[in-house]
């Protein structure tokens, strides 16, 4: 992976979840499909924007997000029925840099993409996006905004 786009739409969608959702932490799932020959062959674009419970304990909502194994499959059967991929996820930091945390690195899947969204004092405030190495090692990967970009990529035909 070395591009992903996003539309502005989707973008204020994430960050509105996730500002309602402060002081905890908020999640959701990206679905989308690969781009093949447009710039690099590994780009791919967001397609659907999943919001998901958190459902961590309260008192550690704060800290971290634990997805259920339901809405895990739900997805994935989502993804396949409508010819897409379970591309990765995002979630919020409340009053933390948009980094991944120790936690998120030990939870992290290969290959999947990680977009992590600072939120201060209630207001998002900076979006990245990372492939997550077991290791400590992340990959930083472009995240581009662009309704323009997004709409011509949707228009073409769909490579899974
Ligand atoms: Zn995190």
């Amino acid at each position: 992976m070395s591009r992903i786009y996003l539309s502005e739409a989707q973008k204020q969608r994430i960050f509105h979840q996730l500002e309602q959702a402060y002081p905890e932490e908020a999640a959701g799932f990206l679905l989308g499909h690969m781009v093949e020959g447009y710039i690099a062959g590994a780009d791919v674009v967001i397609d659907e924007v999943v919001p998901v419970d958190n459902v961590s304990d309260a008192g550690k909502k704060r800290r971290h997000f634990v997805i259920k194994p339901q809405d895990w499959m739900r997805l994935e059967d989502q993804a396949d029925a409508s010819g897409l991929r379970l591309i990765g996820c995002y979630h919020s930091h409340p009053d933390a840099p948009a980094t991944p945390s120790a936690f998120d690195r030990e939870h992290s899947y290969p290959d999947f993409l990680y977009i992590i969204v600072a939120v201060k004092k209630g207001r998002a405030t900076d979006m990245r996006s990372y492939e997550l190495g077991r290791e400590g090692s992340h990959k930083h990967i472009t995240a581009v905004v662009s309704d323009e970009a997004w709409q011509e990529i949707m228009s073409w035909d769909h490579v899974q």
